[in-house]
């Protein structure tokens, strides 16, 4: 069967919902108590800005497609969205260009390279691979409609405030710390030039990427953007229709294989589902047809996972019942010997 044909085939949709809303609140608040006093992780400081995050900020939040918010901690922080815009990013531009462009000229295959892997780029002849990875993610960042660097911004900043129902700042300190020490993403934008993969200028990609990585969110932010990508493109606090349901499967399909960068895998077989990390401290993870769910502790993994982040995650996807993997024995169909 040609896999190309099958994105148009009508889909059925199954999902199930959230338990009751106590348990959920109950979940998120054992969540944070349980692993608030973890200290694992250190914090990024490639960004030089970013070295002067608080490591004790703890931060977890759920949302459901309904529209109910429960978050705890310091789940009204702001810190800046980083790698996990480059979900929604990717659910923009899908929405404007389609499945096959992007499919076509960003790509959904995993590299298992570091997020800033320039030989990714090299070992498959400058193709960016996916979206999640910063190749792939300024490919995606070129690919926003607008006449000028200044309107893809605009289209860039009003669809991720969409997304979390408020309107998101830039956060200046941050975004000028990451512009003078971007080299790489900068020869990354060049490397993809040079293979005919963007068609507009280098610098102006990365200026409008380090905007959109340096837009300002919370947790109770994440847990509503990965709500509104759960319930098929609908922000479940302001009912506004941010992207289609197709886009949201498109996405979330990206986050589940390459979310966590080379540790996307093992977040796969732990918690099963798709979710997106950003340097920052920040994880979304999306139950589809449920809810969201938005985490922030700035001290990370090696990969550049905020180790809390996925440790609460992983405690809510089990007691919510949330791994889309998983699945119980009806016991009507058990065999027992001699009944
Ligand atoms: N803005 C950061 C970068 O491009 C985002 C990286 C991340 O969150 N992993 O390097």
């Amino acid at each position: 069967m040609d896999l190309d044909d099958m994105a148009n085939v009508r889909q059925e949709v199954f999902t199930g919902a959230l338990p009751g809303w106590k348990d959920v609140e109950l979940s998120v608040d054992e969540a944070y108590y349980e692993y608030r006093s973890h200290e694992e992780g250190v914090v990024a400081d490639y960004i030089p800005v970013l070295a002067e995050a608080d490591p004790d900020w703890f931060g977890v939040a759920v949302a459901q497609t309904g529209g109910r918010v429960h978050g705890v901690g310091d789940c009204d922080v702001e810190f800046t969205v980083q790698s996990i815009s480059k979900a929604f990013v990717f659910a923009l531009v899908c929405d404007a260009i389609g499945h096959d462009v992007i499919k076509e000229k960003v790509g959904v295959n995993n590299t298992g390279l570091p997020f800033h892997s320039v030989m990714a780029i090299e070992l498959n002849r400058g193709h960016p691979m996916n979206p999640m990875v910063n190749a792939g993610a300024l490919a995606t960042t070129a690919l926003v409609p607008g006449a000028s660097a200044e309107e893809q911004w605009k289209l860039i900043r009003s669809g991720m405030s969409q997304f979390a129902g408020r309107s998101l700042e830039l956060d200046g300190a941050v975004y000028h710390s990451e512009m003078v020490s971007n080299q790489r993403n900068q020869a990354i934008a060049r490397l993809l030039e040079s293979y005919g993969q963007i068609d507009r200028d280098p610098p102006e990609v990365v200026d409008v990427y380090t905007r959109q990585c340096s837009l300002r969110v919370t947790a109770s932010d994440l847990a509503v953007m990965g709500a509104t990508l759960a319930g098929g493109g609908i922000n479940p606090v302001t009912a506004e229709k941010v992207v289609s349901p197709e886009v949201c499967r498109d996405t979330l399909a990206v986050m589940a294989s390459t979310g966590l960068y080379e540790r996307s895998g093992e977040w796969l077989f732990e918690i099963g589902l798709p979710a997106k990390s950003g340097v920052s401290g920040g994880i979304v993870a999306i139950a589809p047809g449920k809810g969201g769910i938005g985490s922030f502790s700035p001290l990370l993994d090696s990969a550049g996972n905020s180790v809390r982040g996925q440790r609460a995650t992983a405690h809510l996807s089990r007691t919510l019942g949330l791994n889309l993997f998983a699945s119980d024995v009806d016991p009507t169909r058990v065999h027992r010997p001699g009944a």
